[in-house]
């Protein structure tokens, strides 16, 4: 059970691609002396292992075997989560696109969730994390200190992950539609979609900076521990 009387908050942040989780959640991880979870890392991780062991994307049964046999680690470091899938480093790996297209695959069956739900849960349950998904107020953590659903106008969000790809020298013609196609996944899938948990505090970064926004979430995480007293 999560410790209420625990000072050390759980900060969760759900959002879609692109909108800037991953670096904020970085970022105020490290204000608060936290560590920031990337919960997305672990569904990439097992599509990775899906890929390597010619696992169909549509098997959950066999996806759910593999989960059962695999060690996924993330170990938070300043710049985002280290991946260690089954003890190597997977991190560079799993942001590549045929991966990045297998996990919005392999996250929509529900036993495979259930798994990751269960992982993500023992590794936050200390409190003093920033995690971050789609799911991470809704499910891993429904009472989780402080909620943030981080949302941007869709333009922006693929010029956002345009920008990183060719930084990364990929292809970028076909990221736009790909990136739509794997939001309208998570948003419209049966289990755990993408929704803004009720009592989520909405923060729109179309027209925010970064800075403003860890600003922002930090603030509210300060009132939330003065609160706790
Ligand atoms: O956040 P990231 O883009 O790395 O996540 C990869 C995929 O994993 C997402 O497209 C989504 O389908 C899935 N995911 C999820 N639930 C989470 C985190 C990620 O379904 N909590």
């Amino acid at each position: 059970m999560v410790d209420f009387n625990s000072k050390k908050l759980i900060i969760a942040i759900d959002g879609p691609a692109g909108a800037g989780k991953s670096t904020v959640a970085a970022r105020v991880a490290r204000k608060l002396g936290y560590v920031n979870l990337d919960s997305g890392a672990m569904y990439r991780a097992l599509a990775l292992k899906a890929i390597e062991g010619d696992a169909a994307f549509e098997d959950e049964d066999a996806l759910v075997k593999m989960a059962h046999g695999s060690r996924i680690r993330l170990e938070p470091t300043v710049s985002g989560n280290r991946v260690l899938l089954d003890g190597r480093d997977v991190s560079g790996r799993i942001r590549e696109r045929d991966v990045t297209e297998a996990a919005s695959k392999v996250s929509v069956h529900p036993a495979v969730r259930a798994w990751m739900v269960a992982r993500q849960r023992e590794m936050g349950l200390g409190g003093g994390v920033v995690m971050e998904g789609r799911d991470i107020g809704t499910k891993v953590f429904p009472d989780a200190d402080l909620k943030i659903f981080l949302d941007a106008d869709p333009v922006i969000r693929e010029q956002r992950r345009l920008d990183q790809q060719r930084i990364k020298g990929a292809p970028a013609e076909s990221m736009a539609a790909e990136l739509r196609e794997r939001d309208l996944r998570d948003r419209t899938r049966a289990a755990s979609p993408l929704v803004a948990a009720e009592d989520a505090m909405l923060l729109d970064s179309t027209h925010l900076s970064e800075d403003a926004v860890v600003e922002q979430i930090e603030r509210l995480a300060r009132e939330k521990l003065a609160a706790k007293g």
